[in-house]
């Protein structure tokens, strides 16, 4: 009597299973074709990286190093220096996406929101050495996902436009000899 219950149950098992798979024969199939159609991705989906600008149109990045200690493949490099009117600069910046891994810590890490992942993940290619990109192929003329923030404007990092203490919010700069007893 146990062995026909069980054999029941299978049977009955195998029945669910057959009738779900005939349900599915008249459905509407999900598949997307690649490439003929392709999704929108999320805005914060992490795929090629950018170098912004800020809304003044003018770059971003103060070449901090802070994403490349942050990278855990090493694989952004850079050159700092500082320019004429005080702002700091990237003279050159590189990254070799052959190794990156597109985890994100960077854009997390950047101070000054110029870093950026974008949706645009076709970028393969077979020429290993065309993935490193040159700071020509990464800055773009627009602020990305972050189109209100301009480090300089908050900071209190004197420029030769802007001593401190004179951008909007910025208290004056304390004169010690006054707190003096
Ligand atoms: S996404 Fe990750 S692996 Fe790629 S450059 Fe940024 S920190 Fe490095
Ligand atoms: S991209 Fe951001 S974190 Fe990297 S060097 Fe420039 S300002 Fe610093």
């Amino acid at each position: 009597m146990e062995k026909m219950d069980g054999l029941l149950e299978d049977l009955k098992a195998m029945g669910e299973g057959f009738a779900t798979t005939f349900r599915h024969l008249f459905r509407k199939p999900v598949t997307e074709e690649y490439p003929e159609y392709k999704r929108a991705l999320p805005e914060r989906s992490r795929a090629r990286i950018i170098l912004t600008r800020d809304p003044d149109g003018r770059e971003r990045c103060v070449a901090c190093y802070l994403c490349s200690a942050v990278c855990p493949v090493n694989c952004i490099s850079m050159q700092s220096a500082e320019q004429a009117d005080g702002r700091r600069i990237a003279t050159w910046f590189r990254i070799n996406f052959g190794r990156c891994i597109y985890c994100g810590l960077c854009e997390e890490a950047c101070p000054t929101s110029a870093i950026q992942l974008t949706p645009d993940f076709e970028n393969c290619n077979r020429e290993i050495l065309s993935l490193v990109h040159e700071k020509g192929q990464l800055l773009v003329d627009h602020c990305g996902k972050d189109r209100e923030y301009n480090f300089y404007r908050y900071t209190g990092i004197a420029t030769s436009d802007a001593p401190k203490g004179s951008r909007e919010n910025e208290e004056k700069p304390v004169n010690v000899r006054s707190n003096l007893p």
